[in-house]
């Protein structure tokens, strides 16, 4: 129902521009139109001001996706190089990689931030069966995005894997609108998730000036819920390090500076709707709200086995490894199935906030274990690796 809200909120804001143009993006909610956004922003905020000294050298977390193209007409059905190419493109925006960051004016360089979120296409799906992470829908409908219908096998279009593990991506036609996203909290877990037009869905077969993937980037910020940069009455984003601006650049590629509301607006900020070729950047100040939301809302993202490949890890099947007690009251026993050089193994345990540590293994006569009795109860995932090799196993400590 929301969807439908915001759309019609949205042309009714939009109703001075030219409709030949495709709409950047379809997410627009006011506070109003999602329960609890109160409770949610004051939780980012705390943890935000908890969490200030982790902004840096984190463990990568990797966020399963799963893409389900629903189509009409045959070049809807896109093909899976043009969705490869899409996680590409996310795993260099969301990583600082992407080369065109060289663009960003002097002034903002240091605010520039690698999120350390990674994409997946999932690897195994809901009922734990291997999977490429893409499902395809023929629907009788013409033009689904941004309908309901599209989250629905029962109305033409295609249902979500459980939103809570797995980042709900739809494909499909929309005469008008580029993308739309969800804020956390905002959508019925059904609907939860993003929608791209196939058009501008990866950097194959589409025509600028939404050909670079980063209506994905856009639309997924608001799903890890960033706000756009500009208000039209400069209202704030919640982010320190963004300037207030009162411009979207829709359809734009501005000259720095560009002013409004007394600075010079970061228009090359993904969260704004300059063309493709000139976004290249979140900030640090975006990072924590990125951060908070996979610590709260989202976290059960972080629990997801999605990307984890079902029954092909030669190497966790080699070493045969077991951990026992788990939960664990601070002494964790290691019992390798199969013989095995210890000293060639890497240990990492990484917090689901995510400091990591690397634990020393002690030896007794009869086991190896850890003593992690000095470290605060949580859900931690113990790394076990040799050379380019590795799994997780996920710990929990409570004493
Ligand atoms: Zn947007």
């Amino acid at each position: 129902m929301f969807r439908g809200l915001f759309l019609l909120s949205f042309i009714f804001w939009f109703n001075n521009i030219n409709f030949s143009q495709t709409l950047r993006c379809g997410s627009n909610p006011t506070p109003s139109q999602i329960p609890n956004q109160s409770e949610l922003e004051a939780f980012t905020q705390k943890w935000i001001s908890e969490n200030e000294f982790t902004l840096q050298n984190r463990s990568i977390i990797t966020i399963p996706v799963v893409v389900h193209v629903v189509w009409n007409q045959t070049v809807q059905n896109i093909s899976t190089e043009q969705i490869q190419s899409q996680i590409e493109l996310l795993n260099k925006d969301f990583r600082a990689l992407n080369t065109d960051l060289s663009t960003v004016p002097a002034e903002f360089q240091n605010t520039i931030a690698d999120i350390e979120i990674e994409f997946c296409l999932a690897k195994v799906d809901p009922n734990g069966e291997p999977t490429n992470g893409i499902t395809r829908t023929f629907t009788q409908a013409p033009a689904i995005l941004g309908s309901t219908s599209i989250h629905y096998n029962s109305e033409g279009g295609s249902d979500a894997w459980d939103s809570s593990k797995y980042l709900n991506i739809w494909v499909a036609n929309s005469n008008s609108i580029a993308g739309f996203g969800s804020f956390p909290g905002e959508d019925i877990p059904e609907e939860d998730g993003i929608e791209i037009n196939y058009q501008n869905f990866g950097n194959i077969l589409v025509e600028p000036p939404y050909h670079l993937g980063r209506t994905t980037t856009h639309e997924i910020g608001h799903y890890l819920n960033l706000c756009h940069v500009w208000t039209n009455d400069c209202e704030d984003d919640k982010v320190l390090d963004t300037p207030i601006s009162s411009q979207s650049y829709l359809g734009k590629c501005p000259v720095h500076p560009s002013v409004s509301c007394g600075s010079n607006d970061m228009f090359m900020n993904f969260m704004y709707w300059t063309n493709d070729a000139c976004m290249a950047m979140f900030t640090k100040g975006q990072k924590m709200r990125i951060l908070a939301t996979l610590n709260g809302p989202r976290a059960g993202l972080l629990t997801s086995n999605g990307c984890i490949e079902v029954g092909t890890n030669q190497f966790e099947k080699e070493l045969n490894l077991t951990v026992f007690p788990n939960p664990s009251l601070g002494i964790l026993n290691l019992n390798f199935g199969n013989k095995t050089d210890l000293s060639l193994l890497r240990f990492e345990l990484i917090h689901k906030n995510g400091f990591k540590t690397h634990p020393n293994i002690n030896s007794s006569l009869s086991t190896n274990y850890f003593d992690l009795s000095h470290l605060p109860n949580g859900i931690y995932f113990l790394k076990v690796s040799q050379k380019d090799q590795m799994f997780v196993k996920k710990i929990i400590l409570a004493k």
